[in-house]
């Protein structure tokens, strides 16, 4: 018998118990394991039923992805065993059962889960479509639609919304649950004929005679999953449920599933789920560093970002103390995070109770003595050294010993911030992405002097905020926001050369972004980058102008917020149309400046725009700021909407080829000057033909 799965009897029970850490993957040995247990209790007459559980609370969290790609087929008869067993089968559910995990459960004839427990079929997610017959049999427990709607969106399920659907048969406490399976196994031990998935087509009449509803599926989706081929595959596979017999539905699926996971799509979505993965992986950071658990949070400041961030950690469970000027300024920071509160109460994304729950744990307070127990404080006040400096000598005096003192600077020193304490080894970045309570990355940034205490419990608690932490070094702008500067302005020189804003979005939008660059700045605003503009041109004469964004602010073309900006805006409706008074600016620019307009192919813009990043990203690769290039690809996937089926900006360039990237940076070097210089690391990776995030 395998070592991965046991068989023990309980009474008249077997129980079949799943032992695989961490998480009960099916990694090879378990499936054939559960069979062999599943004909081991057939064989005995004392069984008189099973039970499939997982060891430790967890059930079987899904298929082991390391495994997927390389060619290796499964043998699948080990279904059939646990499908046609002749005495009933019952999966019992804790923690997790995803993917291949439900499809297993499935598999029996009965599921019962535990409260805590979620189920889905996030298949989608790494490219490819449910492959062990979950296309089939979860449109014939839940229904179709409901069938689209959890295989196409690949969300997780509680075990409540289960139930609803008819996916799961019962819920029990966590308390217990064995015992609990078990008595359901004995209370069915005796049913015939035994219930199969397979034999229930009752639920897919609302198909047949609604055929339309795939259709309006493919165009529900048609915006979020352009370009990529799985959302579409996960609703061919639902589809062959409706109107193939099973085995060849079965059949149809699995040919699906071969297509897909030998894809660019699924191996780049792969990759994506590694690299995060690998992003908590700091070279000279043990697992084992001594970490401050961060139990309560203070944030000073309630702007924009402050709100946001006391958000994400009373969304977290944890009680934050917020801290303001004074008592109008904390007034409108919990104003502020009320009613946005209140915007996803109305989308349905929380309840109205839950509203209450995490405004109770924000406590708003204007004194600094209020703050000195928390583990932890994030600063957000005003992106000005001359104002920083004084809250970090004000949190030095009150935080106990041992607290994290973060920053959210987006670009100052950390350095010089931790200058300012008597405890430079206990202050860090920690750079959350507007907005703060919806972006994913927590950029943590590592002073000079932070020690690793401190980096390892910042990392802990990105994981705590359900955020995805990557470390990098200090330097004027960190890794993210300093590799999109060339990024920002390529698209601006793009325009003073002969493309428009709309030619750019196009290509940025096609290439998989949520919105082009230019249509986000109208949406951010365009006077913030303006305003630092202007700063940079009082600090240095020789400053790289900008004059078209330039006078498209001075003409207070801001943006959505003033109805004009790169583009025109109607009232009440959003879409960016092209300006022609934008157009004229441009044209009038060109013609001042000397400049014949090119035209430039769609590639072309693409990679000017993000060769001149991947560039950058070298360059700061080289200063040692970043650890690894795929920790780029960590943040422009989490913090920059890069399009996560292109794996990461590094990834996608590695696909071109290192040395085709050198030398196209070189020939932009000849053509266009210093900004191209190619860095000495991209140089010699392209000279040893090495990639970027496979080496
Ligand atoms: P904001 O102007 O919206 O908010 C700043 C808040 O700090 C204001 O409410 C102000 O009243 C308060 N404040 C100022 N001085 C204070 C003091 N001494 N004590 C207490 N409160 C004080 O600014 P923001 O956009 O939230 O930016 C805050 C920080 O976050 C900056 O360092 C900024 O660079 C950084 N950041 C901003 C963004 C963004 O997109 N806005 C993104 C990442 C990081």
């Amino acid at each position: 018998m395998s070592e991965l799965v046991r068989f023990e009897k309980r009474g008249a029970i077997g129980v079949i118990t799943v032992d695989n850490p961490p998480v009960n993957a099916l990694s090879p040995g378990v499936p054939e394991g559960m069979a062999e247990c599943v004909a081991k209790g057939n064989a005995d007459p004392d069984v008189k039923a099973m039970v499939l559980i997982g060891q430790g609370g967890k059930f079987i969290a899904g298929a082991d992805i390391k495994q997927m790609g390389k060619g290796n087929t499964t043998p699948t008869e080990w279904r059939e065993t646990v499908e046609m067993s002749e005495k009933p089968v019952v999966a019992a559910i804790q923690g997790y059962a995803l993917g291949g995990g439900l499809e297993t459960a499935m598999l029996c004839n009965y599921r019962i889960a535990s409260e805590t427990a979620k189920i889905g079929q996030p298949e989608v997610a790494i490219g490819i479509i449910p492959g062990a017959g979950g296309t089939q049999r979860v449109p014939r427990l839940a229904g179709v639609q409901a069938a689209l709607d959890m295989i196409v969106g690949g969300e997780h399920y509680p075990s409540s919304a289960g139930k609803d659907l008819g996916i799961l048969d019962d819920i029990y406490s966590d308390d217990g649950f064995l015992d609990a399976a078990i008595a359901y196994a004995e209370k069915v031990a005796d049913v015939r004929p035994l219930p199969r998935v397979r034999d229930n087509d009752a639920k897919l009449a609302e198909a047949k005679d609604n055929p339309g509803i795939f259709d309006a599926m493919r165009k529900k989706i048609a915006r979020k999953a352009r370009n990529q081929r799985a959302p579409y595959a996960c609703i061919e596979g639902v589809e062959a449920a409706v109107n193939l017999p099973f085995d060849d539905g079965l059949a149809k699926e699995r040919e699906l599933f071969k297509e897909l996971v030998a894809a660019d799509e699924a191996k780049s979505l792969r990759y994506a789920f590694f690299t995060e993965r690998q992003a908590r992986n700091v070279p000279d950071i043990p697992k084992d560093t001594p970490i401050t658990k961060v139990a309560s949070v203070a944030v000073i400041g309630g702007g924009t970002m402050g709100s946001g961030i006391t958000m994400t950690c009373a969304d977290a469970g944890l009680p934050v103390r917020i801290l303001e000027m004074n008592e109008e300024a904390l007034t409108k920071a919990m104003d502020r995070i009320r009613s946005t509160y209140e915007v996803s109460v109305k989308r349905g994304s929380i309840t109205a109770e839950q509203v209450e729950e995490r405004m109770a744990r924000i406590t708003p307070v204007t004194s600094y003595s209020d703050l000195g127990d928390c583990d932890m404080v994030i600063e957000a006040v005003f992106e000005r050294m001359d104002v920083k400096i004084p809250v970090f000598k004000q949190l030095d005096q009150s935080m106990k010993q041992g607290a994290i003192l973060a920053t959210n600077s987006s670009a100052l020193d950390i350095d010089e911030i931790a200058a300012a304490t008597n405890r430079p080894e206990s202050v860090i970045g920690t750079h959350f992405f507007s907005p703060a309570n919806v972006m994913k990355l927590l950029e943590i940034v590592r002073g000079e002097k932070t020690s690793k205490e401190i980096v390892a419990s910042c990392q802990r608690f990105a994981q705590q905020i359900a955020k995805v932490g990557v470390v990098c070094g200090n330097c004027d702008g960190f890794l993210a926001n300093r590799s999109r500067v060339p990024f920002n302005l390529e698209m601006n020189l793009l325009i003073e050369d002969g493309a428009l804003p709309q030619d750019v979005d196009k290509v940025m939008y096609d290439f998989g972004y949520p919105m082009g660059p230019f249509a986000v700045a109208d949406l951010a605003g365009n006077d913030i980058g303006w305003e630092g503009r202007k700063r940079r041109y009082a600090a240095n004469p020789d400053a790289r102008k900008l004059p078209i964004p330039d006078t498209i602010c001075e003409m207070g073309r801001f943006g959505q917020k003033t109805r004009a900006g790169w583009f025109d805006y109607k009232e009440g409706d959003r879409t960016p149309y092209p300006s022609d008074v934008v157009e004229k600016i441009i044209s009038d620019y060109r013609e001042e400046a000397g400049i014949t307009p090119k035209s430039f192919t769609e590639e072309e813009i693409l990679r000017r725009i993000l060769f001149s990043s991947i560039n950058e990203i070298c360059k700061i690769l080289d200063e040692g700021i970043a650890y690894k290039a795929t920790d780029a690809d960590v943040m422009w996937l989490n913090g920059f909407g890069f399009p996560r089926y292109r794996g990461g900006v590094m990834f996608w360039a590695d696909q071109i080829g290192v040395k085709a990237v050198y030398d196209q940076i070189s020939a932009w070097y000849d053509e266009l000057g210093d900004r191209w210089a190619p860095s000495p690391y991209l140089k010699k990776l392209a000279e040893e033909g090495k990639s970027f995030t496979s080496d």
